[in-house]
């Protein structure tokens, strides 16, 4: 047993905000208050979700779907 544990309070040192980087609080984990918390979430909200990019491809260029192979195997010749 070492007694290097630095928890001595239960709360978990080292969670930060996000938002601030100041030390979370229990009530608005993972931020530290609930303004942070509401930032965070009109970002959400706001469409800050939608990632930029390339759409899904839907084309099937060379991309089929595994389990789709065909399992009659008549053709014998
Ligand atoms: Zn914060």
């Amino acid at each position: 047993m070492s007694g290097t544990e630095q928890n001595a309070g239960g709360k978990k040192p080292g969670a930060r905000c996000p938002m601030c980087a100041r030390p979370s609080d229990e009530a608005y984990r993972p931020f530290c208050s609930k303004r942070c918390a509401n930032i965070d979430l009109s970002r959400w909200l706001s469409g800050g979700y939608v990632i930029p990019g390339n759409p899904i491809d839907t084309d099937g260029e060379g991309s089929e779907l595994p389990g789709r192979r065909d399992n009659d195997d008549d053709q014998t010749s």
